[in-house]
């Protein structure tokens, strides 16, 4: 034990330490994945239904870490945002996704948008219109095929100084989406406040809607809303066709989940996108 003050005493255990070291080789691992070429992104189809379509894609990273395997972004994100990894980590993303996207297109598949997850950090740089914008000349990627995915809470956060860039990102013709639906403030003032396009339902409402009325009607209301706001609406993580006979039966027109696609890497992804739809 370390005496910190006259009646203070914080305790080390072992399983603290380890913890803290285990999260210090972490950071350290995360600092040099980028130079080593070790992210991955795998894309998730969101589908039309009931035509199956494929609307668009989700893109989401993994990490293939040479000694610990592929690396779920649950484990290492929250770390890569404390640390401020996040801001060069997104960049890639984006820059990845977007040059993805066109070599598809360029390929001849149907143009489709790839959706990108932001980070707050990357909406505290004050130059992140400006980074996005360089990534998609580079690319040479038409800025309507870029969707970027933000959470309520990052909406939120600062109205005034996101709106400012969301606004910016809107003009270019970038479809902005609000991630997570439902999980974050009660406040729904920003919807009105602030250019989005769409809204995707948290799956934690779609899992038990079959069953739970709470959740049904909660759903449901969602989609109406969306509807009456005259925003897109996506329900996420649908894996079964009761989940899927319902939102249908509620109007929601676009899903994302295991039941039509695993996220799966680029390369396995061409015989879907020649298709063009979910079988
Ligand atoms: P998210 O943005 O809500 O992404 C959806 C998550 O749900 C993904 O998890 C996806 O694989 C998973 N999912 C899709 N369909 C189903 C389903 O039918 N059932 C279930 N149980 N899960 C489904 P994933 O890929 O592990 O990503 C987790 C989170 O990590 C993402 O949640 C997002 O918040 C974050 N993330 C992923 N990629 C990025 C990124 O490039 N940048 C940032 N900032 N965050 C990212
Ligand atoms: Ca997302
Ligand atoms: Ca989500
Ligand atoms: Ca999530």
């Amino acid at each position: 034990a370390k005496m910190l003050g006259r009646n203070n005493f914080q305790y080390y255990t072992p399983a603290m330490n380890s913890m803290a070291l285990k999260r210090l080789e972490l950071e350290n691992n995360l600092r040099r994945a980028l130079a080593r070429n070790e992210f991955v992104i795998y894309y998730q189809p969101l589908v039309e239904i009931p035509s199956g379509k494929i609307n668009g894609m989700e893109a989401l990273i993994r990490w293939q870490h040479p000694q610990w395997g592929l690396v779920s972004p649950d484990d290492f994100i929250p770390v890569a945002e404390d640390t401020g990894l996040i801001v060069s980590i997104g960049e890639w993303v984006l820059r990845t996704a977007c040059a993805q996207n066109k070599a598809w297109q360029d390929a001849g598949y149907p143009p489709m948008r790839i959706n990108v997850n932001l980070s707050a950090r990357q909406f505290q740089q004050a130059n992140l219109v400006q980074t996005i914008a360089g990534i998609l000349e580079d690319t040479q990627l038409n800025p309507r095929w870029l969707g970027l995915e933000i959470t309520e809470s990052v909406a939120m956060k600062d109205v005034e100084f996101t709106g400012k860039m969301l606004f910016e990102l809107r003009k270019m013709g970038i479809t902005i989406a609000i991630d997570d639906f439902g999980t974050g403030y009660s406040s729904l003032s920003y919807l009105k406040r602030l250019p989005i396009d769409m809204i995707k339902i948290d799956r934690s409402f779609i899992r038990d809607i079959s069953q739970d009325p709470d959740d049904a009607s909660i759903v449901s209301t969602i989609i109406g809303l969306a509807q009456n706001l005259k925003m897109r609406v996506t329900a996420e993580g649908v894996e079964t066709t009761e989940q899927l006979q319902f939102l249908q039966n509620h109007h929601c027109h676009e899903m994302q989940g295991y039941l039509f696609s695993q996220p799966l890497p680029a390369q396995e992804l061409s015989s879907l996108l020649a298709r063009g739809r979910i079988s």
